[in-house]
């Protein structure tokens, strides 16, 4: 078995095709078969041993440590509700890496041309480098060039040299462009931050942190319809069309205003979507710079936060806003405040109840007929193609203040604060009439008890 190092930022499956061209190998199959001999992996325990695990030992690394350098897995896993607390390439996590832990990024192989030619240079071979390979990158971060790709995944396992004349190149144009919008180089900044990370945000704490962005931009925080503006149109108005559909092909086909779950979920869904590219590129559109996305991932949400206070809605508004929608409350409530339910007992305190219109049915023509225009009930509601007993209701929603008024007259409150006594203290002597007993010491003692219990 002839061992080599893996190289920086070498792509663990450019390093296991390097291992397989040195030792005279001609598949994946029989490199795995002959470095769990060299480990002295039973044959009974083979199963339990993953194919990261015997990469690490052939390059002398802790699992943790090679996965962390040389797979993207980092990435591919920076945002999940599946044991968020696991480190990458925990030794606990061995039937994860090895069902995801060598996955692909994206579709495709990517190389440049200058870091090939000045590998062969310098360690005599070519290889695969993990940089290249991310969602988004398009240009050789050290030499400003275009990346050339392949586009079958099976080129890891050869050198990268053997494909400069037989590849695709990504156009000037493209790469400039892609060098140039703020936005993406933000995504790209974002990726390489986490890729460097040691553990996974969990998605819950990432969805309290974009919730909290989103919300103050007065943005749609929620999966319901809606008018206020959606976070996946958000995105299609601030990227490239066609870049986005290379990280995230399903939103690039999003009909605007329409929500999309997969991308609009990272605010309110507690469980992540198939990839983390919705997550990465919300970052990049709510924070203004990589490190202050970061910063903000990292905050210690299991400290109680002090309790936001919930802002009384002023009547005034309230009223504007009602008379505007014409007393149908579903154009009243998405534009005042996020919380349906407080605007709705707003309105209801106020005395301006619910008027929809359906059909030949208005509720805003049998309330005006009666009310404006001094009609009777009967002709009233015969007008808004209403039931009697609805405008009855209607009425009594808008006499609220008396309703409560003349429910208190008839029934006045009691208990604590009601200024109504519940029971009148008592002298020792009354309380040992009451009791019969002139016995002044136990009489005392039944009273205090009486209190306490009271
Ligand atoms: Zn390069």
């Amino acid at each position: 078995m002839i061992l080599l190092l893996p190289l920086p930022d070498e792509l663990d499956r450019s390093y296991m095709g390097r291992l397989i061209r040195l030792n005279g190998l001609r598949s994946e199959k029989g490199l795995v078969t002959l470095l769990a001999q060299w480990a002295n992996v039973a044959e009974a325990s083979r199963w339990e041993v993953c194919c990261l695990d015997l990469l690490c030992r052939a390059a002398n690394m802790e699992l943790s440590q090679f996965v962390r350098r040389h797979t993207t897995l980092p990435l591919r896993r920076s945002f999940t509700s599946y044991q968020p607390d696991l480190a990458h390439g925990s030794a606990e996590s061995q039937s994860m890496l090895r069902l995801t832990g060598m996955r692909f990024a994206r579709p495709g192989a990517y190389f440049c041309v200058d870091c090939v030619r000045l590998d062969l240079e310098t360690y005599g071979m070519s290889y695969w480098r993990r940089d290249h390979q991310l969602l988004g990158v398009s240009i050789c971060t050290k030499h400003l060039r275009p990346l050339r790709y392949v586009d079958k995944t099976e080129a890891f396992l050869d050198a990268p040299s053997s494909f400069v004349t037989n590849s695709h190149l990504v156009s000037e144009e493209w790469a400039r462009l892609n060098q140039q919008h703020s936005g993406i180089q933000r995504f790209l900044a974002i990726s390489r931050e986490l890729l460097d990370r040691a553990k996974p945000f969990d998605v819950k704490v990432a969805r309290l942190v974009l919730h909290e962005q989103a919300a103050a931009r007065g943005w749609c925080t929620h999966g319901s319809k809606t008018s206020k503006p959606l976070l996946s149109d958000q995105v299609l108005a601030n990227f490239p069309l066609d870049w986005l559909s290379t990280v995230f092909p399903l939103l690039a086909d999003k009909k605007p205003g329409v929500t999309f779950n997969q991308m609009d979920g990272v605010l309110y869904l507690s469980t992540s979507a198939s990839s983390v590219a919705p997550y990465i590129l919300a970052c990049s559109l709510l924070f203004k710079s990589a490190d202050e996305a970061l910063h903000a991932l990292m905050t210690d949400f299991t400290k109680p936060r002090p309790r936001q206070k919930i802002k009384p809605i002023d009547a005034g508004d309230l009223r504007a806003a009602y008379i505007l929608a014409k007393g149908q409350y579903a154009l009243v409530l998405p534009e005042l405040c996020d919380s349906r339910r407080s605007i709705q007992t707003g309105l209801e305190s106020i005395g301006l109840p619910n008027l929809p219109g359906r059909g030949n049915q208005s509720h805003l023509i049998a309330v005006t007929a009666f009310f404006v225009h001094k009609k009777t009930l009967s002709e009233s509601a015969a007008l808004g193609g209403v039931e009697l007993s609805t405008l009855e209701h209607l009425i009594r929603q808008g006499g609220n203040n008396l309703a409560t008024a003349l429910t208190e007259i008839s029934a006045p409150p009691t208990g604590p604060g009601s200024g109504v006594l519940r029971v009148k203290p008592r002298t020792p002597i009354e309380a040992g009439a009451t009791t019969g007993s002139i016995d002044e010491k136990s009489s005392w003692h039944s009273l205090c008890e009486l209190e306490i219990g009271d």
